[in-house]
């Protein structure tokens, strides 16, 4: 997520085509029946290099999920197929999962609860956002097991809560975290609580997704993954989507959504805003184009063929979810200041920070409640790579000063960037992880030496693909790249 300001203008020509829909042959069969080992649907959505990445993660979540939404475009009733593997070391007796609706402003409801086809009782805790779904006997390591339930869900129609992720406002269903998700455990065991209204929401490991979604047909509808098949037939349209590997499933719908389009290599990126606001949509489609160019070369590539931009009502400035980000409408009019800056500044820190996280939230995961920093901060370094590199030096000066301006909101106190984010006050939180931490970032830098520490970061990131990073993975594989002692350091930034 992103609350952000960046001190200098830049000039952002592109040129892009209206997007035009293709016609898509209908489905064969029932996607939602793919058989659980058959991982080829997901291939379209994978650039070629990425692909065998579908061989591995034996172990990841597969979601079969079905989204019916409403004509008030803020209700909806789901099924939801799971097929879950223990991939701990010890067996389990149970598996959690979020329902993040309800500690969201809005209510999401279970019914039909089964496991492997037996109808269970589950415990609810954590404001019912937190579902116990106990196994009648232990699941050992690598084996699996499927879980079905239906659901219904309300989204509300106000941004109150944590920015409104989850909301219908403005004519725009922005619809996130609104399936039941697997929560992580980890060694803490299954690892969930209730998030802060100033951080991300959650923490989740990667995980496949096909999904099914019928609609108004007059919406246009974005979603994470890459589409398998549509039909618009009758009054209601249905799209078919594959998704993954992914942290999470996003989706948003609009009746007055516009797009651009243009394609990269093998990625084609699209860009959705409403009516008059193209120009807004073109200035996110070329910073994104050239964000995501510039981190593929630095960390890794971008692992899929598709990158979308949504415009919405949140109260962030934009929000980053797998092959998608949000970017709030308020800083579409680019043409204009948006709180006495242009708003086109606000759109290119913004954008390419939030495709930042592409890297360093989906290929890298981690708890982003605890470790805010490892998203956060990384990925704030990440986009002051992209200042420098796209506008040289006064490019990079422009956004450290944007940095230290942050840090400088509280003084510059030595407050560890390493916290989780409950741990901060609201002031605290965007001062030290959005601030102080990315200057961590480059004090490992200039002590590293800018080639050791450019060989670390993408070690970091291949290593840690599709994986979760903690602070000590981090340390370890600096300390293994520079050959050297990194504890003083850390302390006096991180702990
Ligand atoms: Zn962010």
């Amino acid at each position: 997520m992103r609350r952000l300001f960046a001190s200098f203008l830049c000039l952002l020509l592109v040129s892009c085509s209206v997007l035009t829909p293709t016609a898509t042959p209908p489905p064969r069969s029932d996607p939602l029946k793919t058989p659980w080992e058959d991982r080829s649907i997901f291939k379209p959505g994978l650039i070629a290099s990425e692909q065998s990445v579908l061989d591995e993660l034996d172990t990841a979540s597969i979601y079969h999920i079905e989204f019916k939404i409403a004509d008030d475009l803020y209700h909806l009733t789901g099924t939801e197929e799971v097929r879950y593997t223990n991939a701990e070391t010890v067996p389990l007796n149970e598996v959690r999962f979020r329902l993040f609706p309800n500690i969201l402003g809005g209510e999401m409801m279970i019914s039909n609860l089964k496991v492997s086809g037996e109808p269970v009782t589950p415990k609810y805790e954590l404001e019912d956002s937190l579902m116990a779904v106990p196994f009648s006997s232990p699941l050992e390591p690598g084996q699996s097991l499927i879980i079905q339930m239906e659901f219904t869900v309300t989204v509300p129609q106000t941004l109150e809560s944590n920015y409104g992720v989850l909301a219908y406002a403005d004519d725009v269903l922005a619809l996130a975290h609104a399936y039941p998700m697997i929560a992580v455990y980890d060694d803490e065991g299954w690892n969930a609580e209730i998030p802060p209204q100033s951080g991300d929401v959650t923490y989740a490991d990667a995980s496949f997704y096909i999904v099914h979604i019928s609609a108004p047909k007059e919406v246009v509808l974005v979603t994470s993954g890459r589409e398998a098949s549509r039909d618009e037939a009758a009054q209601v349209q249905t799209l078919t989507v594959a998704s993954g590997p992914a942290r999470d499933f996003y989706l948003v719908a609009s009746p007055k959504y516009v797009a651009v389009s243009q394609t990269f290599g093998e990625v084609t990126i699209r860009s959705f805003a409403a009516k008059g606001f193209e120009d807004g949509a073109h200035v996110a489609l070329g910073v994104a184009s050239k964000a995501i160019e510039d981190f593929s070369a630095h960390y890794a590539p971008y692992p899929y063929t598709e990158f979308d931009i949504v415009s919405t009502p949140t109260l962030a400035l934009g929000i980053e979810y797998p092959g998608m980000i949000a970017i709030t409408s308020r800083i579409y009019d680019v043409n204009n200041d948006y709180r006495g800056v242009p708003a086109s500044i606000y759109m290119e820190s913004t954008v390419a920070h939030e495709a930042g996280h592409q890297w360093f939230y989906n290929l890298v995961g981690d708890d982003q409640l605890d470790d805010p920093w490892l998203d956060e901060s990384l990925t704030q370094f990440a986009t002051l790579q992209y200042f420098s590199d796209e506008h040289g030096l006064n490019g990079e000066e422009g956004f450290r000063k944007s940095l230290e301006g942050r840090w400088e909101n509280v003084g510059k106190a030595d407050i560890p960037i390493g916290l989780p984010v409950a741990a901060y006050s609201g002031q605290e939180y965007g001062a030290i992880v959005y601030g102080r931490g990315p200057l961590f970032f480059v004090a490992l830098r200039d002590k590293m030496g800018k080639e050791v520490f450019d060989q670390f970061i993408q070690d970091y990131t291949e290593t840690l693909s599709w994986d979760i990073a903690t602070p000590e993975t981090l340390k370890a594989i600096a300390e293994q790249h520079c050959s050297c002692d990194l504890t003083s350091l850390f302390e006096e930034w991180v702990y």
